[in-house]
């Protein structure tokens, strides 16, 4: 049997992948890793991590390999239904908190892994939240996140406003899909495991953002915020989209990269 050391080295993985495989196999971390290098390595532990090495090696994502992803602090279970948490994201996070006041009743439309909503109730235990997906299989996995979270969510299966009929809030969060069909990144990396609705309309990647932005008028208090995320690209053309639609205070934030990535405006009422 090889020693630690040498199956995480000859793995032929980053060495941040290979940790994290073996630690979801093993239950030990780097700093079990770094006493026991030079061990011969458990026969078992040996054959599982191999397992999900080759896995890894053929592109699958290292979320769905070990089924989950940190947001914000909380571990959130993924699988291939649902998109993967990322960082980019909790930028959404810190506005929606910013804006919500007291009470509010917030939506995230297209929640997937419920990452979203779940932060804002377990950040905001005032909030009265509620988020909707088109896919079940995704709703399936957000409801098992607010659950093992202890986060109470209403959760709903919803084309976007279709089965919010007749209810108001205060803020509307979104994480559309809103790369355009094209775009070469969806056939490279972690997208290519990704559920192919949740990162692209098939479009110019506005589609989504449009019909978000025309339903927000009818479920929008005034002076409610909309929020949603988008491509660096996307600033102009979200900003534009808010303020032809009569919302006010229209502004894009960038991530921490810099890069255009959350645009959101207020409901002037009318
Ligand atoms: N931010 C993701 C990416 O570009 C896309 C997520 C989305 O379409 N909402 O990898």
């Amino acid at each position: 049997m090889p020693t630690y050391q040498h199956l995480l080295r000859a793995s032929g993985l980053a060495r941040i992948d290979a940790q994290a495989l073996f630690a979801h196999v093993s239950g030990h971390g780097r700093a079990w890793l770094i006493a026991h290098a030079q061990d011969k390595a458990d026969p078992a532990l040996v054959a599982a991590f191999k397992v999900l090495a080759a896995r890894r090696l053929t592109g699958e994502p290292v979320a769905y390999l070990v089924g989950s992803r940190e947001f914000y602090g909380r571990e959130f279970a993924v699988n291939p239904a649902v998109l993967i948490p990322r960082p980019e994201t909790e930028l959404l996070i810190e506005l929606a908190l910013q804006r919500a006041p007291a009470n509010a009743r917030v939506v995230d439309l297209g929640t997937g892994s419920g990452c979203i909503p779940v932060t804002l109730k377990l950040e905001r235990p005032d909030l009265a939240v509620s988020a909707v997906d088109v896919s079940v299989a995704a709703l399936e996995v957000a409801r098992s996140n607010a659950q093992q979270l202890a986060a109470e969510v209403r959760m709903l299966e919803s084309d976007w406003f279709a089965a919010l009929a007749g209810d108001t809030f205060e803020l509307i969060v979104s994480n559309p899909p809103y790369i355009e069909q094209h775009d070469p990144h969806l056939a490279q990396g972690d997208l290519r495991f990704e559920p192919r609705g949740a990162l692209t309309d098939e479009a110019d990647g506005l589609a989504h953002i449009r019909r978000i932005v025309a339903g927000a008028a009818a479920h929008l208090v005034a002076n409610g915020w909309l929020l949603f995320e988008h491509g660096f690209d996307q600033g102009e053309a979200s900003r534009a989209l808010l303020a032809k639609a009569g919302f006010l205070a229209v502004e894009t934030w960038p991530d921490l990269a810099g890069l255009d990535r959350v645009t959101g405006g207020q409901w002037g009422g009318l």
